[in-house]
């Protein structure tokens, strides 16, 4: 019987469940779920401990031999205590997911950020499977991103490192809803993409609607799109002094315009620098698959660690 752990990306509206085998990384079975965050946060929770105990049985059905369980989620996640402490989008304060879930399974868990775990995963079975030095950029309707160094990500003293959504790159900027002026997100995430457009022109459409219009020549889609890009290159420019990274990779909901994203932001980049050395700038290949990905990968290292 070979040995399996049980991975579960539990997001706003959906939880990305897999059982990946432990010699091979290879996944065997996948399913999801709706999070069903209007239930509560006990609900959730209670609800994340039935589908994992679901998980492992069908592990066992399948001749696999469960070890251990990999969480990721978005928001702030002490992973240190196994706590996630505030997910705006799944409802949860406070809730120690980790222990709830090891104790109904009887098996060791692990509970991470999802956007760190998708960058994992990225570095070790994506786009950056050849770069010793990551740093994952993940652009939706937030942004945040993580820096990963010979496959290992760091989530900070205090699980908040990587925010690259609330740096400030434009001082006189509008209010973000962490309190700062003119961060990244409030021009360059896909929510503030659609919302910018709507408030210039009153057209109410998505993020990638705006990209398109602005390749057809509609002014301004054009002046929105091209202050996200500026936005973005600032932020980036930042990382890459900071990093010196191999590759940047870019994910995320917005990274599906792929050309129209990367090729204006890879020369906006170049602009930039001076000194720094300009890394591959490329789309993540796992897609909406990396969060699970990596939560497997974080318990697969859990289970070589004993
Ligand atoms: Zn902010």
């Amino acid at each position: 019987m070979n040995d399996a752990v049980i991975a579960i990306d539990i997001g706003g509206t959906g939880l990305k469940c897999a059982l990946v085998d432990v010699a091979t990384g290879a996944i065997r079975h996948s399913e999801r779920h709706p999070t069903g965050a209007d239930r509560g946060p006990e609900r959730v929770a209670e609800a994340i401990a039935e589908v994992a105990s679901g998980l492992a049985d069908r592990a066992r059905a399948d001749d696999l031999t469960p070890k251990a369980v990999g969480l990721v989620a978005p928001g702030v996640i002490d992973e240190a205590a196994g706590v996630a402490v505030w997910s705006a989008n799944v409802g949860f304060r406070d809730v120690p997911l980790r222990d709830l879930v090891a104790k109904r399974l009887g098996l060791p868990a692990v509970l991470a950020h999802d956007v760190r775990a998708g960058a994992l995963a990225e570095a070790r079975l994506g786009a950056g499977r050849d770069a010793g030095r990551v740093w994952f950029v993940a652009i939706g309707t937030g942004i945040a991103a993580a820096y990963v160094r010979d496959g290992r990500t760091d989530s900070g003293a205090h699980g908040a490192s990587g925010e690259l959504g609330h740096v400030v790159v434009r001082p006189d900027g509008p209010l973000c809803a962490c309190g700062q002026r003119g961060c990244v997100e409030s021009f360059g995430s896909a929510a503030a993409v659609a919302r910018r457009y709507a408030d210039r022109s009153g057209h109410a459409v998505t993020a990638d609607e705006v990209v398109v219009r602005a390749a057809s020549g509609d002014a301004d889609a054009s002046a929105v799109w091209h202050e996200a890009i500026n936005a973005l290159a600032d932020g980036l420019r930042i990382g890459i002094t900071l990093y010196d990274p191999d590759a940047i990779i870019v994910g995320g909901g917005l990274a599906e315009a792929g050309p129209a994203l990367l090729d204006p932001l890879e020369a906006a980049v170049r602009r930039r620098l001076t000194f720094q050395t300009m890394p591959l700038l490329v789309r993540a290949k796992l897609g909406d698959e990396a969060g699970c990905l990596g939560a497997a990968q974080l318990a697969i290292d859990m289970v070589a660690a004993t």
